[in-house]
C-alpha cells in the first residue's frame, strides 16, 4: 500500500511535469496581442535581442522550478511518513531524553536537517541558474553561508512552534488549533517587530543612504508623507545580486523603507524617486498591518482545516502513515504536509491581495511624482535587471505574482497619463 501511494504520487508528478512543459514552453499563453506590439509594454522596444531571448528562457525555467518545487515538498513529507523516517526520528528523540524540550529539539533538528539535504539540490540549481544568467554574483561560499543561516533560523522557529503546538495538542485534542492561533498572534507581531533589526542583519548590512545628494532628495520626498528620515535605509546587496529591489518592513518603531544599493546605482534619480514614492505608499497605507491581519485570518482557517483533516487522516490511515497517535511528534510531517497543501491552495488569494496593494502603491507613486516617463522606464529597467516576463501565463501570475505583471503596471501608468 505504501509503495503504491509513492508510485501513484510519482506518476502524477511526472504527468504534472509534462503539463508544465507544455504550458510554459509550448503553448506560450503570454504572447502580446497585435495592437500591443511596438508599444511601451512590448519588451522588444526596450530590451536588446539577446536580453529578450535570455529573459524568456530564464523566466520559463524559474517558473518551472517554482511549480516543480511544490509537489517536491509534498513528496518530502510523504516519504518521511511512509518510509517511517519520522518514526525513527521520534524514537531517537525519546531515547535521548525524558524532557519534552529536548525531545522536541532533537526531533525538529532531525526533520530540519533531512529537509535541508532534500531541498539542497533544488536550491543549488536555482543558485546556478541565477549565476549563469548573470543575475546573481554571489560566491558559492556566500550562498552556502546564507543557506546555513536559513537552516539555523528555520530550525529555531520550528522548534519553538512545535514545542508549543504539541503541548497544546496534548492539553486539548479538540481545540488546540484555536489556542495555537491565539498564540500565533503575539508571535507574528513579535516576529514582524524583530525582523528588520535581528533577522535581516544576519544576511546583509543595513545603513543610512550613502549618496548624500540623493539622500536629500529621497528624504524630502519622505518628509512629504511624514516618514521620519531614520526610517529610510540602504542595504548592501550588490555583492550578491545584480537585480533591483526596495521594500517596506517591520512594524512600530522598527518599521522602515529599505532600498537595495543596486537600485540606487543602476537607476537615475527620477526612477529612484518613483520607486521611493511606491514604497512610501506601502508605509503610509500601512500595508504591512493589513498583510499581518490577512495572514492571521488565513492561518485561522488553515489551522481549523488542518485539525479536522489530521483527525480524519490519523483515524483512517494512521497505520499506513506510521502515526500511532496525533499527540506524538511523528504526526508533525503530516501537519506540515497539510499546511503546505493549504498554503499553496490559498496562494492565489494572498497574491491577489498583494497585487491589489502593489497597484495602489504604483498609483500613489505616479500621483506623487507625476513623472510618467520615469514610471515607465523604471518598469523597463526592473524587467531588464530581473530578466522578467512582461506578460506571464495566467497560472504563473496567480501562483507566483505578488506584484501586478509589468504589462499591467506599465498600462496603469499610461492610463493615468491619458486621464490626466
Ligand atoms: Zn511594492
Amino acid at each position: 500500500m505504501r509503495k503504491k501511494i509513492i508510485l501513484i504520487f510519482l506518476t502524477c508528478y511526472v504527468l504534472f511535469i509534462g503539463f508544465l512543459y507544455l504550458y510554459l514552453f509550448i503553448w506560450n499563453t503570454g504572447a502580446l496581442s497585435a495592437d500591443e506590439i511596438g508599444t511601451a509594454v512590448d519588451p522588444a522596444t526596450f530590451l536588446t535581442g539577446e536580453e529578450l531571448v535570455l529573459s524568456e528562457q530564464y523566466s520559463n525555467i524559474r517558473n518551472l522550478l517554482f511549480f516543480l518545487g511544490i509537489p517536491y515538498e509534498w513528496l518530502f513529507y510523504l516519504l518521511i511518513l511512509l518510509l517511517g523516517i519520522g518514526k525513527v526520528f521520534e524514537k531517537w528523540a525519546e531515547s535521548t531524553s525524558k524532557r519534552w524540550l529536548f525531545k522536541s529539539a532533537i526531533f525538529t533538528f532531525c526533520l530540519s536537517f533531512a529537509s535541508f539535504l532534500f531541498f539542497f539540490p533544488l536550491g543549488f540549481v536555482g543558485y546556478r541558474l541565477s549565476k549563469s544568467y548573470g543575475l546573481s554574483n554571489e560566491t558559492f561560499h556566500g550562498w552556502m553561508r546564507d543557506q546555513l543561516i536559513d537552516f539555523w533560523i528555520e530550525w529555531v522557529f520550528l522548534f519553538i512552534i512545535v514545542t508549543f503546538l504539541y503541548w497544546l495538542i496534548r492539553k486539548s485534542e479538540k481545540r488546540w488549533w484555536l489556542y495555537a492561533w491565539f498564540l500565533s498572534i503575539p508571535f507574528t507581531v513579535f516576529m514582524m517587530f524583530i525582523q528588520p533589526v535581528i533577522i535581516d542583519p544576519l544576511y546583509n548590512d543595513f545603513y543610512p543612504l550613502k549618496d548624500k545628494a540623493l539622500e536629500d532628495k529621497i528624504l524630502s520626498l519622505a518628509a512629504k508623507a511624514d516618514i521620519p528620515a531614520e526610517h529610510v535605509y540602504e542595504v548592501n546587496m550588490s555583492e550578491k545580486t545584480n537585480t533591483l529591489n526596495a521594500y517596506v518592513t517591520g512594524i512600530g518603531s522598527n518599521s522602515r523603507i529599505v532600498l537595495w544599493d543596486t537600485t540606487l546605482t543602476k537607476l537615475d534619480d527620477e526612477e529612484i524617486l518613483f520607486i521611493m514614492a511606491h514604497e512610501m505608499a506601502h508605509y503610509v497605507e500601512k500595508h504591512i498591518y493589513f498583510g499581518i491581519a490577512g495572514t492571521l485570518l488565513l492561518l485561522l482557517a488553515g489551522l481549523f482545516i488542518t485539525a479536522k483533516l489530521l483527525d480524519v487522516l490519523c483515524d483512517k490511515y494512521g497505520g499506513i502513515l506510521r502515526i500511532s497517535d496525533k499527540t506524538k511528534l511523528s504526526s508533525l510531517p503530516l501537519i506540515l504536509l497539510i499546511l503546505s497543501v493549504l498554503s499553496f491552495a490559498a496562494s492565489p488569494i494572498s497574491n491577489a491581495v498583494s497585487r491589489y496593494q502593489e497597484e495602489r502603491a504604483d498609483r500613489y507613486a505616479i500621483e506623487m511624482t507625476r513623472d510618467v516617463d520615469a514610471g515607465i522606464s523604471t518598469f523597463h529597467e526592473l524587467t531588464r535587471a530581473g530578466l522578467s516576463q512582461v506578460n506571464p501565463p495566467k497560472l504563473v501570475k496567480w501562483f507566483r505574482y505578488g506584484h501586478p505583471t509589468m504589462k499591467e503596471r506599465i498600462e496603469m501608468i499610461e492610463t493615468y497619463e491619458q486621464n490626466k
